[in-house]
């Protein structure tokens, strides 16, 4: 039987060559890191999509929205972080509305974000 190197622990062991683990234990263990791992992967994107939502929120809650544009630096400096969003809308009038969860942003003209609420 070829020696192995086993996934999980690193240590050798004497296998057939479909094996890739030392033991049941090993490849237990393995299969719930690489869960946990996901699993950490989902909610750090969780994370970011409401913070992206929250300040959407306050922008649109507050008076610099009800003139409803904002500048593209600002809201980066509140930390929104543009590659997440959850959906985007076609508009009415043939722009894009790009959404986390109910609220979301159209590009206005250069640098600058109108915040919208989908209803
Ligand atoms: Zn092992």
């Amino acid at each position: 039987m070829p020696s192995k190197i086993c996934l999980f622990c690193n240590h050798q062991f004497m296998g057939r060559a479909d094996k890739k683990y030392c033991n049941d234990y090993c490849r237990t263990a393995l299969h719930n890191q690489l869960k946990s791992e996901n699993h950490k992967h989902f909610k750090r994107i969780d994370l970011v999509l409401k913070k992206n939502r929250k300040i959407l929120e306050t922008l649109f809650e507050s008076n610099e929205a009800k003139k409803n544009t904002v500048l593209e630096r600002k809201i980066q400096e509140l930390g929104f972080i543009f590659n997440y969003h959850t959906h985007i809308l076609a508009l009415e009038n043939g722009k894009q509305g790009i959404f986390c969860y109910d609220y979301g942003y159209i590009k206005t003209k250069q640098g600058e974000l109108a915040i919208i609420k989908q209803n």
